[in-house]
Order: structure tokens, then C-alpha cells, then sequence
């Protein structure tokens, strides 16, 4: 694995991207998706330059990062989340993308505020219809938001989705489209507790169509780990 040369193309890549609808390359940040790797590569991407690394599974990422316990990065949580796993979900991680329903929000907000601690999360939305199964519908995003935006201890910082595969990654374009919009609504209607930062969307297949339509956070695994 040439993970430093995956790594700088995918850097490179990501600054053209950015560059062709006249974005900062620094508005986006790579989250360095490990689900498929094990201490020694998280140490390489880290040495070379990977602040923030994400996994999907809670157990997995707790064995990781006992492992790496001198290595200084950020560890979030991409995956779906079990309510009756936050308390340990909350000493591993400290930011959320795939906060789902009112439930789990209030669920983590309770446990963050025992903890005396607030948590930054994103709302996770099913944009792509049926063909991706995670996530709030749009519809039900518009029926939860206020609700959740007031939900104590958790941060609201914006929205995440996950495309289905295409083999065209243009076919993402919509979708990621849609979400900005979504969230630009949101924050034109000035939702309480709504603080719009971040737009997570875009993996291997399909980053460049995410951060020309907006992505904030890429979530990038096989790309650099292969
Ligand atoms: C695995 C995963 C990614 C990264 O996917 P790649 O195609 O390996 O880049 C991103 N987001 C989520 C939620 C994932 O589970």
C-alpha cells in the first residue's frame, strides 16, 4: 500500500475539485475512513498528515484507538450508531455524522450533558431515495429538524449522506445537490440551534462531485488504502 502517494492524490485531487467551482481547498477537510485497516496504516496516514480518521463500527474504533493511544487525531463516528451503546461511543468519538432520528439525539445529548460535555453531530439524510437505506427521509428531516436542533448537549453542525454505488460517479450529483440545498433552507428559515458548518458527503467513488457541490468533509477509505 502506497498509502503518503494515495494520500497526495487524493489531496491533489480534492484541491482541483475545489478549485474548479472556485472553492478554498481549505473549507474541506479529509476524514481518513480505517474501517479496513489496522493500527500500523492509521499510523502511516497520520504521519503523513491525516487529522481525522473515521470508522463506522464502535467496537472496532475502541480497540484502535487503545491501540494508538500516543497518536494525537480526532475520532468520528460515520456509522450507524446503537442507542444502547452512546456511553462508550462518547469516550471514543467526538463528533457524530450519522445522528438519524429525535431518539438518538436526545439520547447522546442526555449522555453528553452527564458527562458535562456537549457533542457535535450531523443529521444523516436519505437523499438518494430508495437505493440507500440509512438516514432520514427529506420529509421527515423537514418534520424533525426544529425538534432535534433544541435536543440539549448536542451540536447541530449540518448534514451528512452516503451515496448508493454508481458506476458514474456524476450520477451522485443530484443527491449532494439536494443535501446543500436542505440545509441551506434550514439555515435561510433561521432553525434555533441550527449552526451550519459542514456538508459530509463524497467517498472514494465519488468525492470530486461532493466537494464541487459543497462537501465540507470527505469520508475516504479504499482510495488511500489500496
Ligand atoms: C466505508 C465508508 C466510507 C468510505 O468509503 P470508501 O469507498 O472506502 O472511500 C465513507 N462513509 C461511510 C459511512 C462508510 O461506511
Amino acid at each position: 500500500m502506497d498509502i503518503r502517494g494515495n494520500l497526495n492524490r487524493v489531496r491533489d485531487r480534492i484541491v482541483k475539485a475545489a478549485g474548479r467551482v472556485g472553492r478554498s481547498p481549505e473549507s474541506v477537510d479529509l476524514v481518513c475512513v480505517t474501517k479496513t485497516v489496522g493500527p500500523e496504516a492509521i499510523r502511516e496516514a497520520v504521519a503523513n498528515g491525516v487529522s481525522i480518521i473515521g470508522e463506522n463500527r464502535l467496537q472496532d474504533a475502541c480497540r484502535k484507538k487503545e491501540l494508538l493511544a500516543e497518536i494525537d487525531v480526532r475520532w468520528d463516528m460515520i456509522g450507524h450508531l446503537q442507542r444502547n451503546k452512546i456511553n462508550s461511543a462518547l469516550e471514543v468519538f467526538s463528533f457524530i455524522h450519522s445522528v438519524d432520528s429525535l431518539k438518538l439525539a436526545e439520547a447522546i445529548g442526555t449522555r453528553s450533558l452527564q458527562r458535562g460535555r456537549t457533542m457535535s453531530v450531523l443529521l444523516e439524510v436519505n437523499v438518494f431515495g430508495e437505493e440507500s437505506k440509512f438516514g432520514l427521509s427529506p420529509a421527515k428531516l423537514e418534520e424533525e429538524i426544529e425538534g432535534i436542533c433544541l435536543v440539549e448537549g448536542i451540536k447541530v453542525q449540518g448534514l451528512m449522506t452516503m451515496a448508493p454505488w454508481y458506476d458514474n460517479a456524476e450520477d451522485t450529483r443530484p443527491g449532494f445537490a439536494k443535501l446543500r440545498e436542505l440545509g441551506e433552507e434550514i439555515r435561510a428559515r433561521k432553525v434555533p440551534g441550527f449552526d451550519f458548518r459542514h456538508l459530509s458527503m463524497g467517498m472514494s467513488n465519488d468525492f470530486e462531485v461532493a466537494v464541487e457541490e459543497g462537501a465540507t468533509l470527505v469520508r475516504i477509505g479504499s482510495a488511500i488504502f489500496t
